[in-house]
């Protein structure tokens, strides 16, 4: 019998003595839950002065029982920001006990629904965790509509919990998200969206044709320096912005794994399917592209997210990586929903690990 097998035999033995002990108990080990629930927050992620990026969600729209979809977090200087919420990313960053209450706002890539779908929990949720002050939602032009949306469909919603729990608990103003319209300068170039306490996000555009805006986002903290790419073909505009970062969290879908689906629903009288599996391998990038960009913009370690297709096996993600090692020598991590991501500042470490 393990040790932990005979932890539970005395607990139930306990509580089987009497009921009274039984209660006892349970309200121990209930009270033990609560106080990781409530006090487990990882805290030390923002306040380390190191940076962090962890992966929240590495799908897309196909269901995938082990990716939620886009969102990445980065943790740096006292500050947190997720790029995209996409459908089921609040339940991760939940799980990965990523402090909600701390969040200083939702960075959007662009507005297709596998970025945005929980914009609505992004803003809910952090308030409901302890945030007071409207939640900045950065974007391109157009977020404001996105913005004005979600904040009607959860008008209701902020009204009860503001009647339930009373203002002093809830303030309104926490349940609020703030558009952020983020306007770049030129195709090629760059707009500041956030700098302070030395951590300095950028944007710039990316190739998601015909969805525009589509932006990739850079931050630079205490030396060390990471891109997230969004949705996008592979482009150059990409790689100038992504010059020597130290992390590039890129998308990638493996054409090659498509287009059987593609030649299935030809063959088979789906032309409506064909037509949309044709039309979707046009505005992302293979993972082959994805290494042949860390290579021309020399970054330290390439991340793939916004994987597709779903990957349920060992197999499938031998065919989904294949030809990656032999295009770029460096080092390349398949992103997995809470892989993490340590910059120690001013060094060249990129440690991974995961929270989940
Ligand atoms: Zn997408
Ligand atoms: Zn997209």
């Amino acid at each position: 019998m393990s040790k932990k097998q005979a932890v539970w035999l005395l607990l139930l033995s306990l509580a089987a003595a009497s009921s009274t002990s039984c209660d006892r108990i349970e309200s121990r080990i209930i009270a033990r839950q609560a106080a990781k629930a409530l006090n487990g927050d990882r805290n030390d992620l923002v306040d380390d002065q190191k940076l962090h990026v962890v992966l929240c969600g590495t799908g897309s729209p196909l269901a995938d029982p082990q990716r939620a979809s886009a969102c990445t977090a980065v943790l740096a200087g006292g500050h947190f920001f997720l790029v995209d919420a996409g459908p089921g990313a609040l339940r991760e960053v939940a799980l990965l006990r990523l402090p909600r209450a701390r969040l200083d706002g939702v960075l959007l890539t662009h507005f297709h629904s596998d970025h945005i779908g929980d914009l609505g929990e992004a803003v809910m949720q952090s308030w409901v965790a302890g945030r007071k002050a409207p939640l900045p939602i950065y974007g391109g032009p157009g977020v404001e509509r996105v913005v004005n949306g979600f904040r009607e469909a959860y008008a209701l919603d902020t009204g009860y919990r503001i009647a339930h729990h009373g203002a002093e608990a809830m303030p309104s103003a926490g349940g609020l998200a703030e558009a952020k319209t983020v306007m770049l300068p030129a195709p090629d170039g760059s707009a500041v969206v956030f700098d302070a306490d030395g951590l300095k996000v950028t944007a710039f555009a990316v190739d998601h044709l015909p969805v525009e805006p589509a932006y990739g986002y850079r931050f630079e903290f205490r030396g060390r320096s990471v891109v997230i790419s969004g949705d996008t073909k592979k482009s150059d505009n990409l790689i100038r912005q992504a010059r020597d970062v130290d992390l590039l969290v890129h998308e990638a879908l493996a054409a090659r794994m498509i287009e059987p689906v593609t030649d299935y629903a030809l063959h088979n009288g789906l032309s409506r399917w064909a037509k949309l599996t044709s039309d979707i391998v046009k505005y992302h990038t293979t993972p082959v592209e994805a290494a042949e960009v860390a290579k021309s913009a020399h970054v330290r370690v390439l991340a793939l997210t916004h994987i597709v297709p779903p990957l349920p096996n060992f197999v499938a993600r031998r065919m989904f990586m294949r030809g990656v090692a032999q295009t770029w020598d460096g080092k390349i991590e398949l992103g997995k929903d809470g892989m993490h991501f340590t910059l120690p500042p001013n060094d060249t470490s990129v440690a991974v690990d995961s929270l989940s």
